[in-house]
C-alpha cells in the first residue's frame, strides 16, 4: 500500500488513491485503505460480492440456515444458482434468536422451558446488539426493511456493583457516572498539579504545558485557580435543581475520596466502551434480533429444508452428495455440485465428512465459549421508575453474573425484562449446570443486592446456555493465535467442493457480520471457480 502511494506521478489526489485501491484489491481494500487513513466506517466489506457471469446451472447446497447460511444462499440465488438450504432447527436464524411468549427450548441437560413472557415482551438471548461500523450487518437490515432502533450500551446512571474490593464502595451500587467523574477529575488533578510544577517526564515546552495543563483541567473539570478536584455537576446532585428557592440550585453531590475510587476497583468498567467493537450507542432491531433472520428467511425460506440434520457430507471429482434425515427420522441424499458449510465446528467434528485429515485436524483445533444468559421478566420498571435508569448495563464482580442489563425497548412501559446474567467460560458452566428455577434464583438473590425492589417485582424467567445448546455446542468459536496461525487459513480454503462459512471462519468471530462476511467471501470465491471452469 505504501508503494502504490509513492509511485504514482507525484502524491495522488485522496480520490485517485481509492480507486487503486478499489481497483488493485476491491472494495474491501478500498474500506480499509480509509481505515488506516482514519475516514474508516468499519466492517471490511460494506456490500456482497458482485457474482456476474451467471450460474451456469450450477447447484449448492447450503448447510446451516444461520445468518452465515442464508447470506450464501441469498446471494447465490440472486446470481441464478440452484440453491438448497438444510437447517436441523425447526426454524431458521441459527444464533440469531430471540425467546418471546411462547419459544420452547430443551437444552443438553434435559431441561426444558417455554418462555412465559407477556406479548410484546422478549430477550435476546443470543446476539443483541450491533456496532455501528459492522456495515454488513446493517446492509441487510436495511435491504429487508428491519426497523432498528438504539440499544443502550453505557449508561452513567447505571450502577456498578463490585464486592471484592475494598474501603467504603466495596458492596455498594455506585453509579457508573460518579465512578467516572472522580477517577478521571482525581487523575487530572494529580497530573495538572505534576505539570505545573515541571514534574512530568516527557519533554514538553513551555507552551505545550500550558495547553496541556488546560486540557487536563477540562478533563476532569479541575478548579484553574488551584488545579483541585471538587466534584463536578456531570456527576450528579445530591438535591437536584428545580423550580424557585427551593430545591432552586440544589445542593452538589460530594466526590468520593480517591482512595475510596481506587479501593473499589469499580474504575475497571471504565474502559467499558472503549475496544473496537464496543460503542456507547449501539442499534438493536426493534422487536427482537431475531427480525433479522426473519427478513433474511423472507427472501429464502423457500429454499430450506427445515428440521433436517445433516449426518454425512461426501464429494467426488463430480460433485457432493449431503446424506440428511429429517424430524421424522427419514433419511435420504441431497446432491449438488458445491456445498458451503455454515455449521459451526463444535458440531460439524462430530459429523462424518470426506476430507483429508489435515482439514479435519485443523477443525479440532479451537475451542468453543460456554456462555448463559437469563431473561427476568418484572412487573415493574423499578430501574426507571425508581432508578432514573433507561438502558445499559449494571457491572458486577458478582461470579456467575458479571452484568445485568436493562432493556432498550418499551420505555416507561409497565412490564420489562431484564437480562440477570451474562456470563462465560467456568462462571456459565457452574450456573447452566442448575435448573432452571435454580439459575432464576441465583440471578434473582445477585440482583437484590443491588436492587431493592428486584425479587418482589419479579415474575417468570428464561434462560438459555449456548454450549447446552444443540445444533451449536457454545457462543462462538475462540482461536488461540496458534490455531489462527496454522488451522484457520487451512479452514478458510475450504476442502475439494466444500467451503466453510460463518462466524468462526472471520476475525469478526462472536458477531453477526463476521457470519455474513465469511458467506460473501466463499460465494465469491466459488463463483469466481465457477466463472473459470466455463
Ligand atoms: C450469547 C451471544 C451473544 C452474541 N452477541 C452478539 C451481538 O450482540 N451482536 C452480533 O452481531 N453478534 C452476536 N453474537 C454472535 C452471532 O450470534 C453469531 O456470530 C452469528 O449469529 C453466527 O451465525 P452463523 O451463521 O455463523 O452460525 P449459526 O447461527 O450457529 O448457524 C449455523 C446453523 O447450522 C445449523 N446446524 C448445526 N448443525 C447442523 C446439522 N447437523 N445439520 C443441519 N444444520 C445444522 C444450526 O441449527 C444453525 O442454524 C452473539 C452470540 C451469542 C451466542
Amino acid at each position: 500500500m505504501e508503494n502504490l502511494v509513492a509511485t504514482g506521478a507525484g502524491m495522488p489526489t485522496r480520490r485517485r488513491f481509492f480507486e487503486q485501491l478499489a481497483a488493485l484489491g476491491g472494495m474491501s481494500l478500498a474500506v480499509a485503505g480509509l481505515e488506516a487513513l482514519g475516514f474508516g466506517f468499519g466492517s471490511a466489506r460494506a456490500a456482497p460480492p458482485a457474482l456476474g457471469g451467471g450460474a451456469k446451472g450450477k447447484k449448492v447446497v447450503v448447510l446451516g440456515a444461520g445468518l452465515a447460511g442464508m447470506t450464501a444462499a441469498y446471494e447465490l440465488d440472486k446470481a441464478g444458482y440452484a440453491v438448497q438450504v438444510v437447517e436441523a432447527r425447526a426454524f431458521a436464524g441459527g444464533r440469531c434468536q430471540t425467546a418471546r411468549n411462547g419459544f420452547k427450548h430443551t437444552d443438553l441437560a434435559g431441561y426444558s422451558q417455554t418462555c412465559e413472557f407477556d406479548e410484546g415482551h422478549y430477550i435476546n438471548h443470543g446476539p443483541w446488539r450491533i456496532p455501528y461500523h459492522h456495515l454488513s450487518t446493517l446492509h441487510y437490515t436495511k435491504l429487508f426493511g428491519v426497523p432498528l432502533e438504539s440499544f443502550v450500551n453505557d449508561n452513567d446512571a447505571a450502577y456498578v456493583y463490585f464486592e471484592k474490593g475494598a474501603g467504603p464502595l466495596k458492596g455498594k451500587p455506585v453509579r457508573k457516572g460518579e465512578i467516572a467523574a472522580d477517577a478521571r477529575g482525581y487523575t487530572a488533578e494529580l497530573l495538572a498539579k505534576c505539570a505545573s510544577k515541571g514534574n512530568l517526564d516527557a519533554p514538553l515546552s513551555a507552551e505545550d504545558r500550558a495547553l496541556f495543563i488546560d486540557y487536563v483541567v477540562h478533563e476532569g473539570r479541575l478548579n484553574p485557580k488551584d488545579l483541585s478536584y471538587k466534584g463536578t455537576d456531570g456527576r450528579g446532585f445530591a438535591v437536584h435543581p428545580g423550580a424557585g428557592l427551593d430545591p432552586g440550585p440544589g445542593k452538589p453531590s460530594v466526590p468520593y475520596a480517591f482512595r475510596d475510587v481506587l479501593d473499589s476497583r469499580a474504575w475497571y468498567v471504565l474502559s467499558s466502551v472503549t475496544e473496537y467493537e464496543q460503542q456507547r450507542t449501539m442499534l438493536q432491531p426493534v422487536g427482537g434480533m431475531d427480525q433479522i433472520a426473519k427478513g433474511f428467511e423472507r427472501h429464502v425460506g423457500r429454499l430450506i429444508r427445515y428440521s433436517t440434520k445433516v449426518e454425512k457430507i461426501s464429494q467426488g471429482p463430480d460433485g457432493v452428495s449431503v446424506a440428511v434425515r429429517d424430524g421424522a427420522g427419514q433419511p435420504s441424499v441431497i446432491t449438488a455440485d458445491y456445498c458451503i458449510c455454515t455449521i459451526p465446528l463444535s458440531v460439524l467434528r462430530g459429523v462424518e465428512m470426506d476430507a483429508s485429515v489435515g482439514f479435519r485436524d485443523a477443525m479440532a483445533d479451537v475451542s468453543y465459549a460456554p456462555v448463559n444468559k437469563i431473561g427476568l421478566q418484572m412487573k415493574r420498571r423499578f430501574w426507571e421508575e425508581d432508578h432514573a435508569i433507561y438502558g445499559g448495563h449494571v457491572y458486577t464482580d458478582i461470579s456467575g453474573i458479571n452484568s445485568i442489563s436493562l432493556p432498550s425497548y418499551g420505555w416507561q412501559g409497565q412490564k420489562g425484562v431484564v437480562l440477570g446474567y451474562y456470563a462465560f467460560g467456568s462462571d456459565a458452566a457452574r450456573i447452566s449446570a442448575l435448573p432452571p428455577k435454580e439459575r432464576a434464583a441465583f440471578a434473582l438473590a445477585a440482583g437484590q443486592k443491588i436492587f431493592p425492589q428486584y425479587q418482589e417485582s419479579f415474575e417468570n424467567a428464561f434462560s438459555f446456555c449456548w454450549h447446552l445448546a444443540d445444533h451449536n455446542l457454545g457462543g462462538w468459536a475462540e482461536w488461540s493465535p496458534e490455531g489462527r496461525a496454522s488451522a484457520y487459513p487451512v479452514l478458510v480454503g475450504g476442502e475439494g467442493r466444500i467451503y466453510l462459512a460463518g462466524e468462526h471462519m472471520s476475525y469478526l468471530g462472536g458477531w453477526q457480520a463476521g457470519a455474513i462476511e465469511s458467506a460473501w467471501q466463499q460465494v465469491e470465491r466459488l463463483h469466481a471457480r465457477v466463472q473459470q471452469q466455463a
